[in-house]
């Protein structure tokens, strides 16, 4: 760990003092701790308000001149910061985290809440990621506006809900559009949803011909939309999170060069049944244009939409982090009630389609 690396204990980790002298930071819940003591009681106390203060912002020798100002052991602080790092209890925040982090005191709170658990996925500069990434929602859905609403609060810096036409009252969801939308035009109510969440965020769309770090997605039957194949030559890595019937679907993850594409699900779904072309056609289509199934934007129970959005915010950040393989990559995660759990529906690479040697690796 370099210098420039500026050590954060959560708030939500607590210091507790179990005996005179003696401290436990974490370690309740199942989660890793560390016992620090027994030391002179006044030195106990005075680590614990060492530990309480480690708030990201100042470089750990800043710190430990800190703790020999205030009369502790600098080797003995400096070998409980390595053992809170090794449990996973301390973080460290990078100097282009840092840069990236928010300045006003309220958007400085908010951080504080968020930024450990996106140091928590790995690698150093992921709040900073974040905060350079750009998302594009594709519906303002009942998935859609939680799921964009949730982006922008965990960070991402610029998310773009785009829609047409207006809200109607069963578009109403918690985290979403709400009642006093109705009538009103449905980007700059996603728009509204958004900024609640995040007053920080950037909503603008991306300028012609910007590729977006990911393209959500969020209409029910969007994945067999022919219309979307040029997502793949364009490089736009994309991800489906929606609600068909009672199902929520998150996945697959389609990173161009890298996985199948979406056509490689169609293709393997028509190998199983010959005759799916002619549904998915029926099912992509307006209810208006038929007497087919529905394939509306309104569908989705409140708990299942949330729990889609959910499942949708993780792919999608395992993705902006590049810290984990998402497990929507060539797989679709479902959703069904009463218990709401995602399950892992494999979409491999088909051998017929050419998509992973028309992108780039
Ligand atoms: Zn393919």
């Amino acid at each position: 760990m370099t210098d420039s690396h500026r050590p954060l204990l959560p708030r939500a980790v607590p210091v507790l003092r179990v005996a005179p002298g003696t401290l436990q930071v974490g370690g309740v819940d199942g989660d890793p701790g560390l016992r620090v003591g027994p030391l002179p009681d006044d030195g106990a106390q005075a680590l614990a308000v060492l530990l309480r203060g480690l708030d990201g912002d100042r470089p750990v020798g800043a710190v430990l001149a800190e703790a020999v100002a205030a009369g502790l052991d600098r080797a003995v602080v400096s070998d409980v910061l390595d053992g809170l790092r090794a449990c996973g209890q301390l973080l460290d925040v990078s100097s282009a985290d840092l840069l990236a982090a928010a300045h006003t005191p309220a958007a400085r709170a908010r951080t504080e809440v968020e930024l450990p658990a996106a140091l928590r996925t790995g690698s150093a500069g992921t709040w900073r990621r974040r905060r350079v990434a750009a998302v594009v929602v594709d519906g303002a859905t009942r998935v859609g506006v939680p799921l964009a609403a949730m982006l922008a609060a965990s960070g991402v810096g610029r998310v773009h809900v785009r829609d047409r036409g207006t809200v109607g009252a069963a578009d109403t969801v918690v985290g979403g559009l709400s009642a006093a939308d109705e009538g009103r035009p449905r980007t700059l109510a996603a728009a509204d949803a958004v900024r609640r969440a995040a007053p920080e965020v950037d909503l603008r769309p991306l300028p012609p011909g910007t590729v977006p770090d990911l393209l959500v997605l969020t209409r029910p039957w969007a994945a067999v939309d022919p219309l979307l194949g040029h997502l793949h030559t364009a490089r736009v890595p994309h991800l489906v999170a929606t609600v068909r019937g009672e199902v929520g679907v998150v996945g697959p993850l389609v990173v161009p060069g890298r996985t199948g594409c979406l056509r490689c699900a169609e293709a393997t779904r028509t190998d199983a049944a010959p005759g799916w072309p002619a549904l998915a056609t029926q099912l992509r289509e307006p209810p208006t244009a038929r007497t087919g199934p529905p394939a509306g934007p309104v569908t989705g129970s409140t708990g299942l939409c949330a729990a889609t959005a959910v499942t949708a915010l993780t792919q999608a950040l395992a993705h902006l982090d590049g810290t984990a393989a998402p497990l929507a990559l060539d797989a679709a995660l479902e959703l069904r009630s009463p218990d709401l759990l995602p399950h892992r529906r494999a979409w491999p690479p088909h051998p017929a389609c050419a998509c992973r040697t028309a992108g780039p690796r």
